[in-house]
């Protein structure tokens, strides 16, 4: 018989007793696997317990998988997978996955691991993050039509809901689109995980390894990993004052046959630029006539600030050559995570069904809430609140630039909207990484220009983002990048060139 020994002074239950010690005999071999326990009369008579303490001891470890047990039968030990046992402080070696990543991911993680930049939480003038400032974000409003639609049907939103996206949601983008001159249905959106994940359902849609996607040079730096995870060869397509080289591209749509073209047409992500109506004419009869889908990032589409709007390229599409990506992050909440695709019926039914595919339906429940703070009308009362922040932002931002940047250092693009601002150090043997080192000393953060490139960039570069800052410190930030470039040039440059003037007219544009 068993040799257990039972304290019946001890705290620990006799049950609990019982099962401690079986186990330690059978993880120390005392017990061996296919060998029988003494039935639960006998244990329990052998020990001097009643029989329920046995079967319930037995009933544990059954269920923490130490024996067998079946009715009419004795329990016997099992043959027990046993882990390595836990040595604290010890870790163990672990499986090296990484060999067996795909080469996408290869590259698409080394691409994201080159991008990395320090993200100074601390530094005084921070320009680096491109999301709206979280100081003026509409909360309480926010989470008053939360609790709104909670109350109103939280037992249907708290299900899975329709993998289209909400439809009140869908009806008012499609409001919104209108008036930015596109005729678009609810069946022609697709609510998504933000237009980051817009573009992975497009990519799944359309790309395979080795397909080509053309990119502005440069690029929105996120979407760059993305395409490269998918294993997409990548060719860019350099942007000038007015846009994306459109010689270029139809050269490069004859002889690489892309499967798409990814364009920024407002506030280009890094550059700021904005392009005019006939480029964008150009750009869809471009890829229209090779039956090329054109990606239309519309990120930022409500962030025009000054001037009159170019209308959209998709605005000008009848052929639904145009996929069309929109979102909520730029303006209102990032971490909501909601964007869209409009695209034509059928395109849109097969990205739909992508998506069920892999995330089964959207957000109810944010998508719920956004829609009812829409209809509230604060969605368009906000826009014009960000319009008036942002505004008074930039132009804090260019009038400095005006005054503090070296004219011949630096080369300013003026926005017409949106968060940032593109500054090209062009004739200047600076070097990139030191000239943001530099910044960074200096307490300013900028966003270093190689992370947007596929390939080398022709001279360094730095992208600005207004979008956290108050215009003080706005203006006094950008007099410390003047002061840091010109302090970097009269150490690298010949002294006949340290009398520089201070820029006078209107930024290069
Ligand atoms: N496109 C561009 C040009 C962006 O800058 C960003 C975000 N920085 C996105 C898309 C992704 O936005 P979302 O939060 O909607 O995924």
């Amino acid at each position: 018989m068993l040799l257990l020994n039972l304290d019946r002074n001890a705290d620990e239950p006799l049950f609990s007793q019982i099962i401690t010690q079986l186990k330690k005999m059978i993880q120390k071999g005392v017990l061996v696997s296919g060998e029988e326990l003494p039935s639960s009369r006998a244990l329990a008579a052998h020990l001097g317990v009643n029989r329920t303490t046995i079967y319930r001891a037995y009933e544990e470890l059954w269920a923490q998988g130490y024996i067998d047990s079946h009715t009419g039968a004795r329990s016997v030990v099992r043959n027990r997978f046993s882990p390595p046992e836990e040595v604290e402080g010890q870790s163990h070696a672990t499986v090296d996955w990484s060999i067996q990543r795909n080469e996408g991911c290869n590259r698409g993680l080394s691409r994201l691991k080159s991008q990395e930049i320090v993200n100074d939480a601390a530094s005084k003038y921070n320009f680096l993050p491109l999301a709206p400032d979280p100081d003026f974000m509409p909360v309480q409003a926010f989470r008053k039509s939360l609790n709104f639609v909670l109350n109103r049907e939280g037992n249907t939103l708290l299900g899975y809901g329709d993998p289209h996206g909400n439809l009140s949601l869908r009806e008012f983008i499609a409001s919104q689109m209108r008036q930015h001159c596109m005729t678009i249905s609810v069946d022609e959106i697709l609510l998504t995980n933000g237009s980051q994940g817009s573009l992975d359902l497009l990519l799944r849609l359309f790309i395979e390894p080795g397909d080509t996607i053309v990119v502005e040079a440069p690029t929105y730096s996120a979407a760059i990993p993305l395409f490269e995870a998918y294993g997409a060869r990548l060719v860019s397509i350099g942007v000038e004052p007015d846009g994306m080289n459109l010689d270029r591209l139809e050269a490069v749509l004859k002889t690489d046959k892309p499967k798409l073209v990814y364009s920024m047409p407002n506030f280009q992500n890094p550059t700021g630029i904005t392009t005019c109506q006939a480029h964008r004419e150009r750009l869809l009869s471009l890829c229209a006539d090779h039956k090329v889908a054109l990606v239309e990032d519309g990120f930022e589409e409500d962030m025009k600030y000054f001037g009159k709007a170019v209308l959209p390229v998709k605005s000008m599409d009848r052929q639904g050559i145009v996929f069309y990506l929109g979102t909520f992050s730029k303006i209102l909440f990032p971490g909501l995570r909601v964007g869209w695709i409009a695209a034509s019926i059928a395109a849109i039914d097969d990205l739909t069904a992508l998506k069920k595919i892999s995330s089964i339906s959207s957000n109810s429940l944010n998508e719920a809430a956004l829609a009812h703070f829409c209809g509230q009308g604060h969605y368009e009362r906000h826009v014009k609140r960000a319009h008036r922040i942002y505004r008074r932002r930039m132009q804090a931002a260019l009038k400095a630039l005006r005054e503090y940047l070296p004219a011949e250092y630096g080369a300013v693009r003026e926005p017409r909207g949106g968060y940032t601002i593109w500054i090209e150090l062009k004739g200047c043997n600076l070097d990139e990484g030191g000239i943001i080192e530099a910044l960074s000393e200096a307490g300013v953060s900028v966003t270093p220009g190689r992370i947007s490139f596929v390939e080398t960039q022709e001279s360094a570069s730095f992208r600005l983002s207004i979008s956290m800052l108050e215009a003080v410190e706005i203006t006094e930030g950008i007099r410390i990048i003047g002061n840091t470039l010109r302090d970097l040039a009269i150490k690298h440059r010949p002294p006949a060139a340290l009398n520089a003037a201070p820029n006078s007219g209107k930024p290069d544009d």
